[in-house]
């Protein structure tokens, strides 16, 4: 794990090893997945007294769940307003509110499992970069009023308090969203779901899937899971059986980087309410403390080859513009990972057979989706909930084009812009 899961394989909470799967066994519903997903719908299901068994190809937050910024948003990247005229006004305003809701439901769930895990609920800054940043956040701002969400606009004097840089004009402070150390939080819904009956098996990746006697038998490398539903979770890490997930989506390289934890003094000016920064750039940023006081930055970008060099010095480059009175800080640790993309930015609950369900599709935001999107799964396979109900409509997989092309074109792009980023 070790460019991979970087700082957060370091600092993570223990977790008590999970069996491979080595047997035949049986069971109400199977997951595939050990990501927010996979083990929120496996969390929930065992809490109502569903019999659940869980796959995972690795360990557990193997995928983007052990990788990612760690950042609790609430929303997508898209507007509410185009997300309304993506999938009409029903579900349009249902996809809305429901993941307006959902960092409650991750912190709700941290809190009531006591997951360890670094939580910090302070709201999160999206800072804006010029005056069309600036135009940007204003409309967003005005998009959530209308449906009753305030989100504070901060003047440019305040950005600066709350930031500890000179580089912004103003931002919108989203009091919904926090941070967290996104592998602790994965382990401690594994240990949770563990704890109310879910059983789960890691390093047991679903190599074939066939439908038998109305149920599904899903064979790993030595045993096999019997069930009537099966919950997919493997998103942008999908292998195996799930490997066409992946062409439905294309897979943009993120990477993370992390300071040496800073000084008290430097703490004191940085980030002070421990709030995450993103901006209004088109090559996005986000930038966050660790409990320890470590920066991480994160951008698009893959660490491999002559990316590698590039998209380091970009990070400390890009840390003494936004906060020029710290000086020069070295990287303790950079790791990377992919983010699945979906066609119109928007996730997906899918069919993928009779009585087989993919959620997925979150584009760089699945810490609080992902976690809504299993409860509902679990919800539904559980007959709790009706599709009507769902905040999309359930699909069909499409595939994307000229995949493995247009995601070259991404690598590339990424370290070209990074290479030229001057900007600020
Ligand atoms: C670098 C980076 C930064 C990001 N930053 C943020 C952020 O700040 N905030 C945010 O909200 N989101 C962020 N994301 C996105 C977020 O991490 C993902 O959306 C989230 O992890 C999705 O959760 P998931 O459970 O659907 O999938 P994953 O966490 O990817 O889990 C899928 C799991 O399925 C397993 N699997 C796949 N195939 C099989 C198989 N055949 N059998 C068994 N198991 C299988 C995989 O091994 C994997 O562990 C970021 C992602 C990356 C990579």
């Amino acid at each position: 794990m070790a460019d991979t899961h970087g700082l957060w394989k370091t600092t993570a909470a223990p977790i008590r090893p999970f069996p491979s799967l080595s047997s035949a066994v049986k069971a109400e519903v199977a997951i595939i997945g050990g990501g927010y997903g996979g083990l929120s719908a496996a969390l929930r299901l065992a809490e109502i007294g569903v019999d659940v068994v869980l796959i995972e190809a690795e360990q557990i937050g193997f995928g983007g769940a052990g990788r990612n910024s760690g950042l609790v948003n609430a929303g997508l990247w898209v507007m509410p307003d185009e997300i309304v005229r993506r999938l009409g006004p029903s579900h349009g305003e249902r996809l809305i509110d429901c993941l307006g809701q959902a960092p409650a439901r991750v912190f709700d769930l941290i809190a009531r499992h006591g997951i360890a895990c670094e939580a910090e609920r302070n709201g999160t800054l999206h800072c804006a970069v010029g005056a069309a940043g600036l135009a940007e956040i204003e409309e967003r701002a005005r998009q959530w009023a209308v449906r009753g969400i305030t989100i504070n606009r901060l003047a440019a004097l305040e950005t600066v308090a709350r930031t500890g840089s000179p580089c912004f004009v103003g931002a919108l402070e989203d009091r919904r969203a926090g941070t967290i150390q996104p592998l602790s939080y994965a382990r401690g819904l594994a240990t949770a779901a563990s704890h109310a009956g879910a059983r789960i098996f890691t390093a047991s990746a679903a190599r074939r899937l066939v439908r038998r006697d109305r149920a599904w038998c899903i064979a790993t490398d030595w045993g096999s899971v019997s069930a009537s539903w099966v919950l997919v979770a493997g998103e942008s890490y999908s292998i195996g059986a799930l490997a066409p997930q992946r062409e439905a989506q294309l897979r943009l390289p993120f990477f993370n980087a992390a300071t040496m934890p800073l000084g008290s003094e430097q703490r004191r000016t940085i980030l002070p309410s421990q709030q995450a920064l993103i901006d209004t750039r088109r090559l996005i940023s986000a930038i966050r403390l660790d409990r320890a006081g470590r920066l991480i930055i994160g951008s698009v970008g893959a660490l491999r080859g002559p990316g590698g060099p590039i998209h380091r010095a970009w990070a400390r480059r890009m840390l003494a513009k936004v906060f020029p009175h710290i000086g020069p800080l070295q990287l303790e640790t950079a790791w990377q990972g992919v983010i699945g993309m979906t066609g119109d930015h928007l996730p997906r609950i899918e069919w993928l057979g009779e009585n087989m369900l993919a959620i997925g599709g979150y584009n760089g935001r699945g810490i609080a989706p992902g976690t809504a999107f299993g409860m509902l799964a679990a919800d539904f396979i559980a007959g709790a909930v009706g599709e009507a109900d769902l905040p999309l409509p359930i699909g069909q997989p499409e595939r994307r084009r000229f995949r493995r092309w247009r995601e070259a074109g991404l690598e590339f792009g990424a370290a070209a812009a990074h290479l030229a980023d001057q900007r600020f």
